[in-house]
């Protein structure tokens, strides 16, 4: 058995990571959007990629098989993602051996959601309830893989409080993960603040922040109303000023996104996790400028927003 490097090794020796998050698509157009842009990916040569686990096992083979693909053809470091709702502990064990064998070191541990279809199906079975139940099974199961799980900078939207919510994270973390990735947000204050009340409680593996630049003010509010994390309205106003130019908030977007990354990096996060939804231009723009240690060129447009704001 050869398994690639632990994210924990890389991060040893070779901070900040960059990663992105790929979907494993639906339909015949998706699947010829992932791949043309995880080759357009490429270019900005990603530490690894993550793929998503669908809702109650509904990706559970084009995960894997997304997976693969994304390996063999563009040699991606590939983190698939595994959530236990509607699993029992042999259907991860099945998973598991899948996983080994294509070589795959580390997994993002979740609990995961209730199917649209089936909502009464909210945890796996066989005493599977929470993600941690899954790190604690993968850990004895097969103790050299190395697990990721979910932290929330402004509380899980099911937890009473974010003290209760921070006692949880912690007991996935002593339940053997080596490291959290977060849910996007927007304000930097909030994962600052995250971070901080983490140290406090003990957990101290390292916390990748997860990003995911706007594409449009309407996504935006989806996708906040689903996790439970706020637009800043500064960022609204913006969206707001440019909601009939699709281009122009995609660039705000990227700005802010840009704005975010950049002083996080500043402060010394140990990588970034790019939430990109198999969309590459973005993505690509945001990535170069911010190696290139310049501000995205397109923030003419911004700044032609913010002054029919003002
Ligand atoms: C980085 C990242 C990647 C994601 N990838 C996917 C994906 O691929 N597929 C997908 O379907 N979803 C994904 N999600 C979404 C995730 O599945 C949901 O947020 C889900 O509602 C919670 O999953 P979890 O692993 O955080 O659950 P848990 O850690 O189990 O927490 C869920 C809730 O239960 C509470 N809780 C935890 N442990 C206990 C306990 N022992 N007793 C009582 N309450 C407890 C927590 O406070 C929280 O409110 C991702 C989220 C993030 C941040």
């Amino acid at each position: 058995m050869h398994l690639g490097q632990s994210i924990v090794d890389k991060l040893a020796v070779n901070q900040p990571l960059l990663s992105v998050e790929f979907f494993p698509p639906k339909t015949e157009e998706g699947a010829r959007q992932i791949l043309k842009t995880a080759q357009a990916i490429q270019e900005i040569r990603p530490d690894f990629i993550s793929i998503t686990y669908g809702a109650g096992g509904s990706t559970r083979e084009r995960t894997l098989e997304y997976g693969e693909i994304l390996h063999d053809l563009f040699g991606f470091e590939v983190m698939p993602h595994l959530t236990c709702v509607g699993h029992s502990k042999d259907d991860i064990r099945q998973i598991l051996r899948r996983i080994e064998r294509r070589g795959f070191r580390n997994i993002m541990t979740l609990r995961g959601d209730a199917p649209k279809d089936n909502p009464e199906m909210t945890t796996g079975t066989d005493g599977l309830c929470h993600a941690s139940d899954l790190v604690q099974f993968i850990r004895e199961e097969c103790p050299y893989f190395c697990l990721g799980v979910a932290g929330y900078p402004e509380k899980h939207p099911e937890a009473k409080s974010m003290e209760e919510d921070l006692q949880h994270l912690k007991f996935k973390v002593d339940q053997g993960a080596s490291f959290i990735t977060t849910q996007l947000f927007y304000n930097n204050d909030d994962y600052f603040k995250f971070v901080e009340s983490c140290r406090n409680l003990g957990i101290n593996v390292p916390i990748i922040p997860g990003i995911l630049p706007v594409v449009s003010l309407k996504q935006v509010k989806r996708f906040c109303a689903m996790c439970g994390a706020k637009i800043p309205p500064m960022l609204e106003a913006y969206l707001e000023a440019a909601k009939d130019d699709e281009e122009a908030q995609e660039m705000i977007g990227v700005e802010w996104a840009h704005n975010q990354i950049s002083e996080l990096l500043g402060k010394g996060v140990p990588g970034v996790h790019l939430y990109i939804l198999n969309r590459a231009q973005s993505t690509i723009d945001l990535v170069q400028s911010l190696k290139q240690g310049r501000l995205f060129p397109k923030a003419a447009t911004i700044a032609a927003v913010t002054t029919q704001l003002a």
